[in-house]
């Protein structure tokens, strides 16, 4: 899950990032909202939490061109406790879903993953063998109990779950597990593969390797 978080003021944004971040989220952030525009445009987020108040280009101004361009990606706003009209305004042009400041970050972070669930358009579980992944709580089961995974492992069995029987290359897990500045090589993401596969290996749950070009999360059999 790739997050973008266009919010100027530094403080906010580095605690909603670290938390994002903790919870396995990939995290980019646009300090202005000139930067928040031109990053909208040049990758693929799966969620935009926007201050509406920000620098150079205000919120509500970033929302009206994103849904311009006719991108359904969902947006939560933050807005000041004085923001009532900016709320409404922000709602009527396409928000998703609206948090004031101050927010509690806990319930931020059930927001952000109700949010991606519905633009997903997938159950709050979904099984894959004897596994039973839980999108709400992020929790990984295998005949009721609970498999131990990294954030990284987490995030990385999400992209696969919500893709299952397709191929997802290495790129496009780089691109949904990574934010600015994180590099991470495609010989980590065989890692992470690696270490999820011997995981859930138990369950049933089959990665395959598709030569050169990534990897497929099999769909089980039918009994
Ligand atoms: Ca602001």
């Amino acid at each position: 899950m790739r997050i973008l978080i266009a919010e100027d003021d530094a403080i906010i944004a580095d605690g909603l990032s670290r938390s994002l971040r903790q919870a396995g989220c990939a995290v980019d952030w646009a300090p202005s909202g000139v930067d928040a525009d031109a990053a909208l445009l040049t990758a693929a987020y799966d969620l935009l939490i926007l201050d509406l108040g920000l620098p150079r280009l205000p919120g509500l101004e970033v929302l009206k061109r994103l849904r311009a361009r006719n991108s359904s990606l969902p947006v939560l706003i933050l807005t000041a406790l004085d923001g009532t009209g900016d709320r409404v305004r922000g709602l009527d042009l396409g928000a998703d879903d609206y948090m004031v400041k101050p927010f509690d970050l806990a319930e931020l972070e059930a927001r952000v993953r109700a949010l991606c669930r519905r633009s997903a358009g997938t159950a709050p579980t979904i099984q894959c063998g004897s596994l039973v992944y839980d999108q709400i709580g992020r929790v990984a089961q295998i005949d009721g109990q609970t498999v131990d995974l990294s954030a990284r492992e987490i995030g990385l069995l999400e992209v696969l779950l919500t893709r299952m029987g397709r191929l997802v290359s290495k790129d496009q897990l780089v691109d949904k597990l990574c934010g600015w500045g994180e590099e991470v090589s495609h010989n980590a993401i065989e890692v992470y593969v690696h270490r999820l596969r011997k995981k859930l290996e138990a369950g049933g749950v089959k990665i395959a390797t598709v030569r050169g070009l990534g990897y497929c999360l099999e769909r089980p059999q039918p009994e």
